[in-house]
């Protein structure tokens, strides 16, 4: 049978290519709300099940990961001056099919092997047409702000620095990679908003050398432990403003990379090189409609609401030029000792290894083990979008180099990353903003002050003098009317004095002569009586004159009266006016609070900006702190020491800051709330590893069964579940979570619950116990296994992964028990009545959970007592099938071995005619 048949051909390729469209391969992703749900992201690996909120700490938005597939080329070099002569006689090794994007790799004249890329670039492929297909769809991504890789992996000499390094000075259609990508990027930017940085190093025997400034060796590597960016502090960055900088940049770097290599006598082919571009771009009119700014009362002011601080996306293009993949004998023929051979390869194995663990959704990725890794982790299984591209040659003589160089490419095609968008608020800009902003108010303000108070000073003055005058003819006329009415008073009572002086007189003198005309004539009596009428008459005059001079005192005193009621309205203007002053004086203690509150919105937003700053300037871009920026931030420091509470205090902060201790007594708060955020809190807190051991001794993972038991809440299970499945990834946990009864209870939860997130972490935890020796007897005896294999219901993928993984967990150390002596007996997994469901399913469509399967098939069938029930519910026909066509060469020898070794199988072989 020729197996080559099967392998990546056949019926399976089409059900991979449906799984993965490949015109889709190259999109720009556009974030999206639904792009997934919030839980899942997390990971795709295994055992490592975080929750929902582990993304939640989000800077301006639009944080969420899209999911994306590591895409790779392989690119073909054309044969060379060599090759032609010595492999004259020889067909090349490789066979492309570019439309149908299959490469063959031929094993001998009959037989060949066909493998599926996401491009398939030939020795006639034109560089132009390799950046597009491979650099550029990264590129297009950094420039919209997620982080993006291009790499080249491939043996020495099969043109990987020609793909990305040329420089096309002589030939401009030669430009490599790096030169096109940067052309693009400089061509994108505005030089008023965005900027543009460049790194260049290289990594030999495990250590960094800045390629710009090469006196700069042994550079270290940073990682925030909060937001796991890494950085690289001691390593040059240039501000780039145009292409020929870049270039001039380039040559610098080669330049030296050479010096450097020849000194430490190496070949340049055993060097990583890897150039960093970062960008700043600032984004314009966007979250306008849904951002402002409040003042402390919950109403936004008027004069604040138009300042919102300015948001700038970060993103970072890798461009890495990998060491050659040709691996270096160990026993030192070329040249190496045995330590400097190790250290040589140490990097690329890490990233095969790392590629392989995430390939087959591995609980554990070796990212630590070498710089390479540390310095890519984002680029493999992380938030970056990556493009590789697998260089070969047509050589037949170096068709194991060329073999291996494309299973390496196969398998970073099964490599997962989510890509993250990451943006921040620019407070330093809004800052300077706010500042000239306030400075034109204040001035303002002074201004209307000066103008306000000039007004009220004429208005008092203007009121002085009219209530002045109004004063002044009051008492003139008062004073007038005075006199005159004396004077006439003086008069009259003057004439009536002489009236009746002159009466008097005329009345003596007539009285005497009457006395002397009665003694001489004793007659005349009608004159007297005359007098006396005329006497009366004068004094009925007299009256009415005193009559007449009252009638105009009375109109005087009304006159008076008259005047003091002007007086009074006077006084009352003079009122009025005090009142508007007083409530101008109110309006100006009013704007001088408003100013107060923007000043203290001014404090607050430079604090953030600091601590932002702060943040950055310990992850971000090494050197380029400018002089302004660090007198800044000399100045805000004493501040920055008050601001304990900034508004994004992240999770590890918070746990600092509060206590575990108190974050676990959370836990079994009365809100509801509360409770949710607390578990979601210790969850992320106990997918760090460091964290773990201090939340068991805290009595975190009691509390977390307790919750498990006793909630009511899915989230809370779920979140709760997740939580377990972090802590249950060390041996020690493992048998506390049985001890405390942890594995009744995930039971419990396996049968109740239906979200498939929640059977995901629950199933995970499950998984993870299986893998520990001492507890096989208990976790079958206590429920385990049939809580697994009921899980399998929900039909989710991710689940089902996770069973997978948890039943050949299972299956290895029981294995390893019966190996040694420590377990005798039909498989407990065969008597909790797993065989069924892992016969089903061992040929799985999702390749993790297959390979799962088959591997707990092999382990299963290596023990003579379980053959006969394998046979019965026919596993045999599975593991014959794993012998022949199981992609994985480990696999398929294993179970070929476990075959011929055992009498039972061969017996029924046989007897079936089977010939093996
Ligand atoms: P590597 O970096 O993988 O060791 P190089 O890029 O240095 O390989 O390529 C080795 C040689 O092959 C160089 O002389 C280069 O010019 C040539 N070469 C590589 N790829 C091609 C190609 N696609 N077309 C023509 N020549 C190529
Ligand atoms: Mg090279």
């Amino acid at each position: 049978m020729a197996s080559g048949s099967f392998r990546n051909g056949g019926p399976k390729l089409t059900s991979k290519l449906d799984r993965q469209p490949s015109s889709a391969a190259y999109s720009t992703p556009k974030p999206s709300s639904k792009s997934r749900p919030s839980a899942a992201p997390a990971s795709r690996r295994g055992g490592s099940v975080a929750p929902a909120a582990a993304h939640s700490a989000s800077k301006a938005g639009g944080d969420a990961g899209v999911p994306g597939r590591v895409r790779v080329a392989v690119r073909l070099r054309p044969r060379n001056a060599e090759e032609m002569i010595a492999d004259a006689d020889f067909a090349d090794c490789v066979e492309l099919q570019p439309e149908l994007k299959r490469l063959k790799l031929r094993k001998n004249n009959w037989e060949s092997e066909t493998y599926e890329f996401d491009e398939v670039l030939t020795e006639f492929a034109s560089q132009k047409r390799v950046y597009e297909v491979v650099a550029k769809p990264v590129v297009e991504s950094v420039l919209e702000g997620y982080n993006g890789t291009v790499m080249a992996y491939g043996q020495t000499g099969t043109g990987k620095t020609f793909t990305l390094g040329r420089l096309g000075e002589e030939d401009t259609a030669a430009r490599g990679i790096m030169v096109r990508a940067m052309e693009d990027i400089l061509g994108d930017m505005s030089p008023e908003t965005d900027s543009v940085s460049v790194s260049y190093l290289q990594l030999y025997m495990e250590s960094i050398q800045d390629l710009l400034v090469p006196a700069n060796d042994n550079i270290a590597i940073v990682e925030d432990p909060k937001t796991g960016d890494v950085s690289l502090p001691g390593v040059t960055t240039v501000e780039l403003r145009d292409q020929k900088s870049f270039m001039e940049l380039l040559r610098l770097g080669e330049a030296h990379r050479f010096a450097a290599n020849t000194k430490l006598n190496t070949e340049s082919s055993r060097s990583h090189a890897i150039l960093i571009v970062n960008v700043k771009r600032s984004v314009k009119g966007r979250h306008d409609a849904d951002q402002s700014f409040h003042g402390e009362n919950g109403t936004s002011s008027t004069m604040v609401t138009s300042f919102r601080p300015p948001i700038v996306r970060k993103s970072k293009l890798v461009v890495v030029d990998l060491a050659g993949s040709e691996r270096i004998d160990k026993s030192g023929s070329e040249g190496h000792t045995l330590e400097e051979a190790k250290s040589i390869n140490l990097s690329l194995s890490a990233l095969g290894k790392c590629i392989n663990a995430l390939a087959e959704n591995s609980p554990h990725v070796p990212v630590r083990d070498s710089k390479l890794t540390r310095l890519l982790r984002d680029s493999f299984g992380g938030s970056a979008r990556t493009s590789l591209v697998v260089t070969i040659g047509p050589s037949p003589r170096h068709r194991g180099e060329t073999s291996s160089t494309i299973m390496f490419g196969q398998r970073a095609m099964k490599v997962e990353n989510m890509v993250k968008l990451k943006e921040e608020f620019d407070y330093k800009s809004l800052c300077r903003r706010l500042d000239i902003e306030l400075d034109k108010l204040i001035a303002e303000n002074e201004r209307q002050r000066k103008d306000f108070e000039d007004e009220i000073e004429r208005i008092r003055t203007e009121a002085d003098s009219r209530i002045a005058e109004a004063e002044r003819s009051y008492t003139n006329a008062l004073e007038n009317e005075r006199l005159k009415c004396q004077q006439d008073y003086m008069d009259s009572i003057k004439k009536l004095e002489e009236k009746w002086m002159s009466d008097v007189e005329k009345a003596r003198a007539e009285h005497q002569d009457a006395c002397l005309e009665k003694e001489c004539n004793k007659e005349a009596p009608t004159s007297s009586s005359d007098e006396i009428a005329e006497v009366r008459q004068l004094l009925e005059s007299e009256k009415l004159m005193r009559q007449s001079s009252e009638d105009e005192v009375s109109n005087l005193k009304s006159e008076v009266s008259h005047w003091k009621n002007l007086e009074a309205a006077g006084n009352a203007e003079i009122m009025k006016l005090r009142k508007m002053l007083d409530s101008e004086a109110n309006q100006k203690q009013k704007l001088e609070e408003e100013i107060a509150i923007l000043k203290s919105q001014l404090l607050q937003l430079s604090l953030q900006a600091d601590e932002t700053r702060r943040s950055l300037d310990r992850g971000g871009s090494g050197k380029v702190l400018t002089g302004f920026d660090s007198l800044v931030s000399q100045a805000r420091h004493s501040q920055l020491r008050d601001s304990a509470n900034g508004p994004k205090a992240s999770i590890a902060k918070l746990f600092e800051q509060v206590g575990l201790q108190k974050i676990l007594s959370l836990l079994e708060s009365e809100d509801p709330d509360v409770r949710v955020h607390a578990v979601k809190v210790v969850a992320n807190l106990a997918a760090e590893e460091a964290n773990q051991e201090k939340i068991v001794e805290a009595g975190g993972l009691t509390s977390l069964l307790m919750l498990l038991r006793s909630s009511e809440d899915e989230t809370i299970r779920r979140v709760a579940a997740g939580a377990i499945a972090n802590l249950a990834m060390n041996e020690t946990n493992q048998e506390l979570i049985m001890a405390q009864g942890g594995i009744t209870l995930l039971s419990i939860t396996a049968a109740d619950a239906e979200d498939p997130q929640t059977l995901r972490m629950v199933a995970g935890a499950i998984a993870n116990l299986c893998g520990n020796d001492k507890l096989q007897m208990r976790l079958s005896g206590e429920g385990g296994i049939k809580a697994l294999l009921g899980m399998v219901r929900c039909g989710h993928p991710d689940v089902l992964a996770q069973v997978a993984r948890g039943i050949a967990n299972f299956a290895k150390c029981e294995s390893r028990a019966s190996t040694q002596g420590n377990k005798a007996g039909v498989s407990l997994l065969i008597e909790d009545g797993a065989l069924p469901w892992i016969v089903k399913n061992a040929n799985h469509e999702a390749s993790p959970i297959r390979r799962h399967i088959e591997l707990a098939l092999c382990h299963l069938a290596q023990h003579e007592v379980n053959a006969k029930d394998m046979i019965r519910e026919g596993a045999l026909w599975e593991l014959v099938r794993i012998s022949r066509d199981c992609s994985r060469e480990d696999i398929r020898m294993l179970a070929h071995r476990t075959l011929i070794s055992s009498p039972t199988f061969q017996a029924e072989l046989r007897r079936l005619r089977i010939e093996f």
